[in-house]
């Protein structure tokens, strides 16, 4: 009997989850491919290696030896294209490999959204090993850059922003919306966070859109233009953090669906049934309670990794994330999120805030008013505990009791001892207000 052969394409967390359990339950003939390392890393670190927190070879996970001992092959090549039909896909190279089931896991790209300038030497996104070498060499310290200029207020943009400053590089940080990520923080907590993104001498500027990128000879940049004022502001760097969308080119002939993403059912099965999607590039047809159809997140591509590997393997399973939860650090604030805090509150859904005066402490929870049901947190500054959140949003407790509990959720007791009385006052405050 011929071996079934998986091929999985990108090496990111997806495929490689999917590929580990996919050799815990079979002995498949297991193939990832990438065009961008020979080994996987996490991308959540690679801020570090340029700050000089880590080397390189700290962001792979597993020692190069792991790969050849669990029997997954790895091949550094770019898929041109896939034929669905006869079970092949084309690698740049002319080579063409066969496979039994194909996993796409080909993760994002930065989204461009047609800026006069957007292509010239010195604009760049933060995604992949290839932008970091990039950066190493576009600003390598304060001399060879004197100016960057960052466009997008999320994620990887406060990252950057945090990268260059490291290195003395001056930094003006373009925000569209209102607030930072205020399109997915609520105003009071996304304010929080400007304040703190301005302690650290960044220059943010809200509610401001980038009009064109400036260049001079040999495209080179030279500056930018704002939309609102006009202003002119002279820069060496571009960081282009406009957000990411979902890797698909190599699909740009095939029939197989897409829409945003790759389109997958519950199953992660897409419209043929031995080729599936999951992690950044997966659509979902069908969205799961209140999430969004694309979950371009770590710990998803993990939960999709492992349940796609069980279908693999005959043990057909449905992709079933659990309570919405994630984190991320905006400088030296640690950030949580577990169930739902929208920015602006939901019909009969109430926040409830604390913030402590200094400015790096706050939390947010959000409730139903009609049934008093506790439905999400947001937490910055302080650390708390997942299975404890968990339980609550499983359980569905009240409002009452999660603040009764509050001191439960915290990892430092004494950190909690000092602030609870305060917290707890404020929001029972807020509550008897909407009372009386
Ligand atoms: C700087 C940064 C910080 C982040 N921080 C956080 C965070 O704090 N928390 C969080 O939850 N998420 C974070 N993310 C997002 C998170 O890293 C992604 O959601 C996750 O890595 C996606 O994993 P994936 O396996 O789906 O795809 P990827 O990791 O993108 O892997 C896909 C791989 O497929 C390869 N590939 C694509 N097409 C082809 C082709 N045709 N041929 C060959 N190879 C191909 C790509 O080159 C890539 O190597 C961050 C992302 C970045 C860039």
């Amino acid at each position: 009997m011929v071996q079934d052969h998986v091929i999985i394409i990108g090496n990111g967390i997806a495929g490689v989850t999917a590929a580990r359990h996919i050799r815990k339950l079979s002995d498949k003939r297991i193939t990832i491919i990438s065009s961008e390392s020979e080994y996987f890393f996490s991308r959540t670190a690679l801020m570090y290696v340029y700050m000089g927190h880590m080397q390189w070879r700290h962001l792979k996970p597993y020692e190069d030896h792991f790969w050849t001992k669990n029997r997954i092959q790895l091949l550094k090549a770019y898929v041109t294209s896939i034929i669905p039909e006869e079970n092949r896909i084309k690698l740049k190279d002319g080579r063409q490999i066969e496979y039994t089931q194909l996993i796409l896991a080909t993760g994002s790209e930065p989204q461009k959204f047609g800026w006069s300038g957007q292509d010239a030497k010195g604009v760049q996104g933060l995604y992949s090993k290839q932008d970091l070498e990039l950066l190493e060499k576009n600003a390598p310290n304060s001399e060879v850059c004197k100016k960057a200029v960052i466009v997008g207020g999320g994620l990887i943009g406060i990252e950057l922003a945090e990268m260059l400053s490291t290195r003395g590089i001056p930094v003006t940080f373009l925000v569209r919306e209102k607030h930072f990520w205020n399109n997915v923080l609520p105003a009071h907590d996304a304010k929080i966070i400007d304040e703190h993104i301005r302690k650290h001498n960044i220059d943010l500027r809200l509610n401001t859109n980038l009009e064109e990128v400036i260049t001079y000879d040999k495209n080179q940049v030279k500056a930018v233009r704002l939309k609102e004022t006009d202003e002119v502001i002279s820069c060496d760097l571009v960081g282009l953090t406009t957000g990411v969308k979902p890797r698909l080119e190599m699909l740009n002939q095939t029939s197989i669906q897409t829409n945003r993403g790759v389109l997958v059912n519950r199953f992660l099965e897409t419209n043929y049934s031995d080729i599936y999607a999951i992690g950044d590039c997966a659509e979902q047809q069908n969205p799961i309670d209140q999430r969004p159809p694309i979950e371009a997140v770590w710990y998803t591509g993990k939960m999709m990794g492992e349940t796609v590997a069980q279908t693999i393997c005959g043990r057909r399973m449905a992709y079933k994330p659990g309570h919405w939860f994630n984190s991320a650090k905006f400088f030296d604030i640690e950030y949580q999120t577990y169930g739902w805090v929208f920015p602006t509150a939901k019909e009969n859904h109430q926040h409830l805030h604390w913030s402590h005066r200094d400015g790096s402490k706050a939390m947010t929870i959000n409730f139903n008013q009609k049934n008093n049901q506790f439905v999400g947190i947001n937490t910055f500054g302080m650390r708390i505990r997942h299975e404890v959140i968990n339980n609550w949003l499983n359980e569905k407790k009240s409002i009452l009791e999660v603040l009764q509990q509050l001191e439960k959720v915290n990892f430092d007791p004494e950190f909690f001892k000092s602030y609870e009385k305060d917290i707890f006052k404020s929001f029972q405050k807020h509550l008897q207000k909407q009372e009386g």
